[in-house]
């Protein structure tokens, strides 16, 4: 039988790979040094988006905290029933949260995230956006609730929570909204509890909801960014309405009416992005969102 020798990097490819393993190691142990002097906090390496500082083990990071040690993080680990092999890339919401509450305790602070409201007519592409910065360690993408029935795609807990009118009901009377508004005959509402615990944890929040709702986090948040998505034209609007296809022509002359009205609150909001491109659109919706 004969084999196949295993591929051989070439001398350009070898010095190159190397060059990269060292620059890793570089850019880990100026975290970790940052870490023990302070200077970072863990959850800033936690929103770190790069890829040398995901693939970190969370053992090492926890290990460089003024105070902590190998002992006490491999004990935290276990506490939180992480593999001691986790990177930090790897870690989980539920064990994001854990560690968040370990280390509370242990007093380390990261600063607050904060608060991005998105809102446009529609049509306008709002859920490709947010789909994009779901991917983005940096940002939690709220779920919320709603009354309406689930699309065949959507699952719950995942795009909405789907809740009986009589439940949407009860969590407006004991205050669990930060929002809540009604929308072409259903209802629909951010929970509050996930989006304080997500900020103080760090993440920047971002809520994609309507007009009614952006404007109540504008009194209740005052400290929230508030963005419009416009399309490049009116004209542009319609052809993206029309296209959905499947609607009656009462259903479509209503969704405009509707989009027109979206379309003049755009003054309210702190910023107006034209969704023309969308990679340049998400570039300065970031900018905005972690300044
Ligand atoms: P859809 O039913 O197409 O998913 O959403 C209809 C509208 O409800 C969209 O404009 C969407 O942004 C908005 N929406 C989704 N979730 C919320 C929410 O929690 N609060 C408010 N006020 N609007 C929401």
């Amino acid at each position: 039988m004969t084999r196949t020798p295993p591929p051989s990097l070439s001398l350009e490819e070898r010095r190159a790979a190397l060059e990269k393993a060292k620059e890793s190691r570089r850019v880990r142990a100026e975290v970790k040094r940052s870490i023990t002097l302070g200077e970072m906090t863990i959850f800033d390496a936690i929103n770190d988006p790069r890829e040398a500082v995901r693939r970190m083990r969370v053992i090492d990071l926890l290990s460089a905290l003024p105070g902590v040690g190998k002992a006490r993080a491999t004990l935290i680990m276990e506490r939180r029933n992480i593999s001691p092999t986790r990177r930090i890339g790897g870690l989980g919401q539920l064990q994001l949260k854990a560690l968040g509450k370990e280390l509370s305790v242990g007093k380390v602070d990261p600063a607050r995230g904060n608060l991005i409201v998105i809102s446009g007519p529609g049509g306008v592409g709002k859920s490709t956006i947010t789909n994009q910065l779901r991917g983005d360690p940096r940002f939690w993408v709220s779920v919320s609730a709603t009354t309406r029935e689930p699309r065949p795609s959507e699952r719950d807990g995942v795009d909405y929570f789907f809740y009986s009118h009589e439940k949407f009901q009860e969590m407006i009377d004991s205050g669990e909204f930060l929002e809540w508004a009604e929308f072409a005959g259903n209802r629909y509402g951010t929970p509050r509890s996930p989006v304080d615990e997500w900020r103080t944890l760090g993440k920047h929040v971002i809520l994609e909801i309507e007009i009614a709702g952006a404007r109540q986090v504008r009194v209740s948040e005052p400290g929230a960014t508030l963005i419009f998505i416009s399309p490049p034209s009116w004209d542009e609007l319609v052809r993206r309405l029309a296209g959905r296809g499947t609607d009656s022509p009462e259903r479509r002359a209503a969704r405009l009416a509707l989009a027109e009205q979206e379309m003049a609150a755009a003054r309210e909001f702190d910023a107006i992005l034209v969704n023309e491109k969308v990679d340049a659109l998400i570039a300065e919706l970031v900018s905005l969102a972690t300044a």
